[in-house]
């Protein structure tokens, strides 16, 4: 080929898209000249039940994804309290705000994944879309309160439809996961709460996870296998009494009255135990057996603190009859050993409390038997991929408000929802 007829693919391209994306506005502009005024079937009305009248057509510019797009639109006055209406940005759902639903969407998204700054780059980058970091942040909260208002008003349909939908067990397993982790906070959110800060005082506020997931197969070894894309999530800076309601209507959905069985994995915390019984009392309870041996290593460490040899000796035998679930051998063979020193004996005690506590809840040779996981893998990985990664980055501080927005929205995209939330609202 000779060096004349070569092209500048690129430039060609961004060319091209240019001027698509340009004939794509007109396109649209003229479309929307059927919108929004004219005469109407109907009275407008306003929210405090007088007929509103028409103060004229008014101009804005919309932001879309195919460039800015003007829009005429009638505008309407009540005339007992001076409220306005825009009727035509109802129907388009753009009321209060100059962005059309593809591009905040699109934001949403962006915004959602990460750093306000890096997403407003890559809107501008990938899709031509000039926003401006704290653009990004505004409609990523919004739209994370609309999701977490929608998710309410499901949660209470499913709460109160307490009848199940069926009598049909077509769910093998049904798993929930519950875990806490820590979100740094600005300091006006954790004024006057107690922390692990080395003044008593906190920096973070505790996110509670939940997963819900099910399982139908073991695989040739006997070892359970989650089904494929079967994971949802829901969290929130929350009242343990709150996150109850959420992960209960969560399991609800998901097949609770569905399930043959049902599993909760935790750490074995006090508040989890008391959520399940509450919400989940038929669930089969199972302390996560990562955090067991952690704390059994934490035992052994208080015990035999200045003979490592023995340390090392108690803990692989304690882990074996973890394993095999003789959590009261454990805790026997452990009094028999309990250190002289009060202070030393009192954290010896409270990790004998915990394991008596929860025997119940580790019997493991027993629950790896019925084909179960015994370990809450799938909600710590939430934990670091859903929160930790967009919401613990260095020099990060959040209020609790934007938080919980970008929490749910995350939340919802990794459960595969984002385009039923969408649809919802279109409908
Ligand atoms: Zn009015």
């Amino acid at each position: 080929m000779s060096k004349a007829a070569r092209i500048d693919l690129e430039a060609v391209e961004a060319a091209i898209r240019a001027a698509v994306l340009s004939a794509g506005a007109d396109i649209c502009t003229e479309l929307l000249k059927a919108t929004g005024k004219g005469r109407r079937s109907a009275q407008v009305i306003c929210g405090c039940g007088q007929v509103m009248r028409s103060t004229g057509i008014e101009r804005k510019v919309l932001t879309t994804v195919l460039g800015a797009v003007p829009f005429d639109r009638s505008r309407f006055e009540c005339p007992q309290c001076g409220a306005s209406r825009y009727p035509g940005d109802e129907e388009l759902d753009i009321s209060g705000t100059t962005r059309s639903p593809g591009v905040r969407r699109m934001t949403a998204r962006a915004g959602s994944r990460q750093p306000f700054k890096e997403a407003r780059e890559d809107l501008r980058v990938y899709a031509g879309i000039e926003v401006s970091p704290k653009d990004v942040e505004r409609v990523a909260e919004r739209i994370g309160e609309t999701i977490a208002a929608w998710q309410r008003t499901e949660n209470e349909a499913l709460l109160a439809a307490a009848i199940p939908r069926s009598n049909e067990k077509t769910i093998p397993v049904l798993y929930v996961e519950m875990d806490g982790t820590g979100v740094p906070m600005v300091a006006s959110a954790v004024e006057g709460r107690k922390g692990k800060q080395p003044d008593g005082s906190a920096k973070t506020r505790e996110v509670k996870l939940g997963c819900v997931f099910t399982q139908t197969f073991t695989d040739a070894e006997g070892f359970p296998v989650r089904d494929p894309d079967s994971s949802s999530f829901v969290g929130a800076i929350e009242t343990a009494d709150s996150f109850s309601s959420r992960i209960e209507a969560e399991a609800v959905r998901r097949g609770l009255y569905e399930a043959e069985k049902v599993v909760v994995l935790g750490d074995g915390a006090v508040w989890i135990r008391q959520l399940v019984e509450m919400h989940l009392p038929r669930a089969i309870q199972i302390v996560d057996l990562y955090h067991a041996r952690e704390h059994l290593s934490d035992l052994c460490r208080v015990l035999f603190s200045s003979d490592e040899k023995k340390m090392i000796h108690h803990r692989i035998r304690w882990w074996h009859d973890l394993d095999q679930g003789m959590v009261e051998k454990i805790i026997n063979e452990a009094r028999m050993r309990l250190p002289a020193d009060a202070e030393t004996r009192k954290k010896a005690e409270a990790e004998l409390n915990y394991f008596n506590e929860n025997k119940e809840r580790m019997r493991y040779a027993e629950f790896r038997k019925q084909g179960f996981f015994v370990g809450s893998g799938v909600v710590e990985a939430g934990c670091k991929h859903i929160i930790g990664s967009r919401l613990k980055q260095s020099g990060m501080e959040w209020t609790v408000r934007g938080a919980n927005a970008i929490i749910a929205l995350r939340c919802l995209i990794h459960s595969g929802r984002f385009e039923e939330f969408w649809e919802s609202r279109a409908a």
